[in-house]
């Protein structure tokens, strides 16, 4: 932009900054702005267009179309130019607009005189809030130059207003960010609640988007892009020995950080009066546009690499940290993109719900979700552009919707559905102290997974018979340095007197996959989940184990213990982690601490290996324990957090049956108690398939206990096993078919 235009572009922004804070009318307020951008563009027409709703816009201020047609004319969205420039979010100029395709003749505003038309859309970080339209007598394409001006102009409207209180009572209140808005995502975890967003990672409040001094405005934005790429270029530096994939996203950052293009266009916005902040939202919104636009899933991830970078930048500039300050509100709904196990439980079992833009079942965020009986939905389609800190929002977990911002019916229909499961959980209390006994007779035990002291109050409630999975390594993730022995000792201690004599199976760390902690030196690994985890950890560098053994032999203090030890694929592992087990204990006991009075020590069976391992194996141990989403994903050799290939395969599916039933026949064998803890434990009809099969125990988060009960308690095994072998006669993929209409039938 030339020198005068960049002056004339900084003296309208500074009339329009002067206008917005006059104590005018609103509609008074627009009407005087779009005459300010009419004279400063010396066009004959400026008119604003909002959004009325999510389909319409409406006309709400012009200088030079007839007044009488403001809030009259409407159109819908893609319908005329207008229309057009809203729905592609991109600006249209043209010299001859009644010969333009799509366009629309409006009588009202007495349209047809103007034959040149420049469209821009407002929009504030990818969501287009209306659009500003200049047209003019004279055929002429507006420059370069000038539609660079309006859409400058555009983004301080969008920043600056938030539109909707520009117009009066009854009119178009366009605002984006206050229409009701439905996501349909995936369910990660069931239930319903009903509370008000708090971002994980809240935006950045902009609040001046025009400078004075745009000299001093340069310089504040050259030296926030510096700090920015030192500070990429040191995340670097320590992430060298990070996982790979992590390293290709900070090689993407420093990519743009050290754009000279991306800083060039930011330098532009602001020699034509933006601040510093107004040029990086202004760039952030092309890119989010860009992003919405673009099918190529490697672009996308890129811009959203950059829409990431550009967070970074404007709390540079704005001083602004991860908090923003904005306090956690009542009832707080967690919405973000994605999270980590170890985010989500420094979070605490305040959240009411959880929304993902990504996210998935089998991840351990969403395991921590399930324990807690968080509601989740995952895949939440760009809820966290969407939503704001506050908005009210109901998330129905059972069919993976979200509702922001609901309307009085929605919610009404939403507060019955919460009544209808509180009475459900009154139903399964009834049934709380009664044996999960099925009509056939057969009794299947069921107990709770937990990994914090928090989880043990649900143990008596939920009618657990004990705790069939504690995870010790949530403690170790909830930390920022590892726990010293005495600490680990005095958790598991109080985590044995709360279970109050009831047995608890404490899995030793399983760390590795998605689980990374803190304080410990990352693996560059290429494949996690297949990597240096858990057990393979445990023997390499026995250090941690040989700590955590001691702490539970000393928290057992005489008591009885039992230990499993996680990701056992050979018979080989299994006796070297038991030896350490003989070895703590017979330390301890030279050291002088009581021993337990009885030692269970145990394996998980995780991986399909274990299922064929010498009939030594089913004899040495003293239980097995199915892991069954792990070994889920190694059967089917489908990554449990990867949804598209995750959900192509059945727990239901005849050939897991097959394999499990074969696991069940060695340990009855060998007179070995077996039980399952994965996540479909805890679901009724995976239930009732794995107590046909043979499973008598079950270990699932706690409020899954009265569903599963409820069913058990109803059906009759012999019958189910009967369909299972039916469908495999039959060369069923599934048994979840004909299984559901059985159950469906017969309840
Ligand atoms: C499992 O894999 O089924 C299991 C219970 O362990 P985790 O989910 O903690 O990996
Ligand atoms: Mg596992």
């Amino acid at each position: 932009m030339s020198d005068a235009k960049e002056t004339e572009s900084r003296k309208l922004l500074g009339r329009l900054r002067d206008t917005m804070a006059e104590n005018a009318a609103g509609q008074a307020r627009l009407d005087k702005i779009v005459a300010l951008i009419a004279t400063s563009m010396q066009t004959e027409v400026c008119s604003i267009y909002l959004f009325r709703d999510a389909e319409t816009l409406e006309l709400c201020a012009t200088q030079g179309l007839q007044a009488a047609a403001v809030h009259q004319t409407r159109m819908r969205l893609g319908e005329g130019l207008v229309g057009r420039t809203a729905r592609s979010r991109q600006v249209i100029n043209t010299a001859n607009a009644p010969a333009e395709k799509g366009f629309r003749y409006m009588p009202e505003t007495g349209e047809e005189r103007y034959s040149s038309f420049c469209g821009v859309p407002v929009q504030r970080l990818g969501s287009v809030l209306g659009v500003l339209v200049v047209q003019s007598k004279a055929e002429r394409l507006f420059s370069s130059d000038e539609v660079y001006a309006l859409e400058v102009v555009a983004m301080v409207l969008a920043e600056m207003t938030e539109l909707g209180a520009f117009v009066g009572e009854g009119a178009a209140l366009s605002a984006r960010h206050q229409q009701p808005v439905l996501f349909r995502g995936a369910t990660g975890q069931e239930g319903a609640t009903e509370g008000r967003v708090y971002l994980h990672e809240p935006r950045v409040v902009v609040t001046n988007p025009v400078a004075d001094d745009p000299e001093k405005e340069l310089t504040r934005l050259q030296e926030a892009v510096g700090e920015l790429r030192v500070s990429v270029d040191e995340m670097l530096n320590t992430a060298t020995t990070v996982n790979t994939e992590q390293v290709q996203v900070l090689e993407a950052y420093r990519m743009f950080a050290n754009s000279r293009s991306w800083l060039r266009r930011m330098e532009d916005d602001v020699k034509s009066g933006l601040s510093a902040e107004a040029a990086v939202e202004k760039e952030q919104s092309v890119a989010r546009v860009r992003m919405s636009q673009s099918g190529d899933a490697y672009l996308r991830e890129r811009l959203h690499d950059l829409d990431d970078l550009s967070n970074r930048l404007l709390r540079i500039l704005t001083g602004q940290g991860k908090e923003t300050g904005a306090e956690m509100p009542e009832n707080p709904v967690l919405v973000a993109r994605n999270i980590g196990p170890g985010e989500l439980l420094e979070y605490g079992k305040a959240l009411k719900g959880i929304v993902l833009e990504e996210g998935s079942v089998g991840s351990h965020a969403a395991i921590v979700a399930r324990a807690w009986a968080i509601p989740l939905v995952i895949h939440a389609a760009n809820v966290t552009t969407e939503a704001l800190n506050g908005d009210p929002i109901l998330v129905d977990g059972d069919q993976g919707i979200v509702h922001l911002r609901p309307d009085e019916n929605v919610k009404s229909a939403f507060r019955d559905k919460i009544a209808m499961q509180a009475r459900a959980q009154e139903r399964y209390a009834t049934i709380r102290d009664l044996p999960a006994q099925a009509l056939c007779g057969t009794t299947v035990s069921l107990h709770m997974n937990a990994g914090l002291m928090a989880d043990l109050p649900s143990l008596p409630s939920s009618g657990a018979e004990g705790v069939g999975l504690f995870r010790t390594e949530l403690q170790f993730l909830i930390r920022n340095q590892m726990p010293k022995r005495a600490e680990l000792s005095a958790l598991y201690s109080r985590v044995m007197e709360a279970a109050g004599g009831r047995r608890v199976a404490f899995r030793t760390l399983d760390i590795g996959s998605d689980k990374v902690l803190p304080y410990m030196k990352p693996n560059d690994e290429p494949n996690p989940a297949m990597g240096w985890r858990a057990i393979r950890v445990g023997l390499d560098k026995p250090g941690v184990l040989r700590m955590q053994l001691q702490a539970l032999i000393r928290a057992a203090n005489g008591r009885p213990l039992s230990v499993m030890f996680p990701f056992i694929a050979q018979l080989q592992e299994f006796r070297d982690a038991k030896a350490e087990m003989d070895k703590a204990l017979e330390r301890e006991a030279i050291l002088g601490y009581p021993v337990p009075s009885k030692i269970e020590v145990g394996a998980m069976l995780e991986t399909p290996s274990l299922g064929f391992a010498p009939d030594a194996f089913f004899q040495e141990v003293d239980f097995v324990s199915i892991g069954g989403n792990d070994l889920k994903q190694f059967f089917f050799a489908a990554d449990r957090e990867n949804e598209r290939v995750r959900r192509r395969y059945d727990t239901l599916n005849v050939s897991f049956l097959s394999y499990i039933e074969m696991v069940v026949g060695r340990c009855a064998q060998a007179g070995t108690p077996l039980s399952f803890c994965g996540e479909d434990a805890g679901r009724p009809i995976e239930a009732a398939a794995l107590a046909a099969i043979g499973l008598r125990s079950l270990s699932m988060r706690p409020a899954s206990i009265g569903p599963v009960k409820h069913l058990l308690r109803r059906i009759d095994l012999s019958e189910v096993k009967s369909l299972i072998i039916e469908a495999r006669t039959r060369g069923d993929q599934s048994v979840r078919a004909p299984l559901t209409d059985w159950l469906s039938q017969h309840m």
